[in-house]
């Protein structure tokens, strides 16, 4: 195989009619993997040495090359238009997409989820062909990473309470001030869709703008907080007097909380994993099980099994919603998947101390932690982020059920003059 090297001159989209069946679209992205994987990756993944796998991807000169060329060929975002660099297919051919990239485990990692997932779909919605332009094809060919400025140190769950402030200026340039809070990967990140109040004399979802942050504008300041699991993904960051051209709206002005559903809406939908069927947590516990003997636990046998079958009805109902979405936007059933998804996450971290009992109290000395301790230690890291339990059985009643709103006394106040703080 030729190893693809060229990281400036896009390669052809593959050939795939947009109205190709599920069948069709395997088939397509199978071959062109088989065509294009190099040899020692291929065999490693038909092998199932998925440790030989990760090593080529995190390799700072194959990886990225590799994920150039999946996304000059369309295959990382084949839901995308053929103008924007996808492949333009139906959710349930895309579904068929990820399929193959998934057998072979050689898909973008969840280090690029706010970019392909929120940032990608955000400015299809909302961009304008200028946008679409700089922005879209680099990102599907993995050049361009992005992290998510939404969160403050008030405004969590009620985002629409940011305090974070862009003020315009005479000649249309955004000058921003404020501070942001849990933003994954924001140190590394090279763009950041960022929420700022525009007008504070306005009720609080109404005077928001949306913007597309280039993270190194000077004044943006990105400090990692270390967790307990030892990860320093998270940060904090701190925004001084940055000034931002007037093309970095995303929108209208003021019309940010319009753009922002948009990008909330995917987060939801997204954060239960691809379109996909296939190996998923509970076959790794399983395997760890089988490997150390509390498989013959029958009480641990069964809550294993029995999560098996949860994960993958989850993994058949987010093919089934991506398939019944077609081609439109998330909609507000995602909260289903999130909350169904966030139970699980926190089994699976029960389920792995319980594995590995003895690896999950104590570990090798000079090791951060172990597998068993980790995922313990991260088992609500998925339930809170994209919007807590809570928040989504709130907009699962108002929003699918039809069940009246949660009172909110600062609604249609103006923000600067609402009474909580
Ligand atoms: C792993 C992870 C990654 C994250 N990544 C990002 C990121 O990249 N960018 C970003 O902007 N943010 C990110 N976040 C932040 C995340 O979006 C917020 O933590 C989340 O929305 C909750 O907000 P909060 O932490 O301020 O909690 P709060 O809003 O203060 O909530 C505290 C508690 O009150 C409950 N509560 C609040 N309001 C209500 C209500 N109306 N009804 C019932 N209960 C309620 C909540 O459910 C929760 O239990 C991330 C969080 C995690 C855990």
């Amino acid at each position: 195989m030729t190893e693809p090297s060229r990281l400036t001159e896009p390669a052809p989209l593959i050939e795939l009619a947009e109205d190709a069946t599920e069948v069709q679209a395997f088939e397509a992205a199978d071959a062109w993997l088989r065509a294009n994987l190099p040899g020692d990756v291929l065999k490693a993944a038909l092998d199932a040495d998925w440790d030989a796998v990760g090593a080529f991807l995190d390799d700072p000169q194959r990886g990225p090359a590799w994920y150039a060329a999946l996304g000059d060929a369309g295959l990382s975002t084949p839901t995308w238009p053929r103008e924007c660099g996808g492949l333009g297919l139906s959710a349930r051919a895309a579904g068929a997409v990820a399929d193959a990239v998934l057998r072979y485990r050689v898909d973008r990692g969840m280090i690029d989820f706010v970019g392909l997932a929120l940032a990608g779909p955000t400015i299809i919605f909302h961009g304008t062909p200028r946008q679409r332009e700089r922005y879209l094809r680099p990102l599907a060919r993995g050049e361009h990473r992005w992290c998510q400025l939404f969160s403050e140190p008030g405004a969590g769950s009620d985002l629409a309470g940011l305090s974070t402030r862009a003020e315009r200026q005479d000649d249309g340039t955004w000058v921003v001030n404020g501070q942001k809070v849990w933003s994954s990967f924001a140190h590394i990140a090279d763009y950041g869709l960022l929420m700022a109040r525009t007008d504070p004399a306005l009720p609080k979802h109404r005077g928001i703008g949306y913007f597309l942050l280039d993270m190194r504008t000077p004044g943006v300041d990105a400090r990692p907080l270390k967790q307990m699991t030892g990860d320093a993904e998270f940060n904090e960051v701190f925004l001084t007097d940055v000034r931002l051209p007037a093309d970095a709206l995303l929108g209208e002005v003021n019309g940010g909380w319009t753009v922002a559903i948009t990008t909330l809406m995917q987060e939801r939908n997204g954060l239960t994993g691809l379109p996909a069927v296939g190996e998923g947590r509970a076959d790794v516990l399983l395997r760890r099980a089988r490997d150390n003997g509390t498989l013959a636990e029958p009480v641990l046998r069964d809550d294993l099994l029995r999560f098996l079958v949860e994960e993958r009805v989850l993994q058949m109902t987010t093919v089934r919603a991506h398939a019944e979405s077609g081609r439109k936007a998330a909609g507000a059933e995602g909260s289903i998947r999130k909350l169904v998804n966030a139970r699980l996450e926190e089994k699976a971290g029960a389920l792995a101390a319980e594995v590995e009992p003895l690896a999950a109290l104590a570990w090798e000395q000079g090791r951060q932690n172990s597998a068993a301790s980790y995922e313990f230690l991260v088992m609500k890291q998925a339930s809170i982020a994209g919007g807590t339990p809570e928040i989504q059985r709130n907009i699962i009643a108002e929003r699918v059920l039809g069940l009246p709103k949660d009172p909110d006394p600062d609604k249609n106040v103006p923000f600067n003059e609402r009474q909580r703080g």
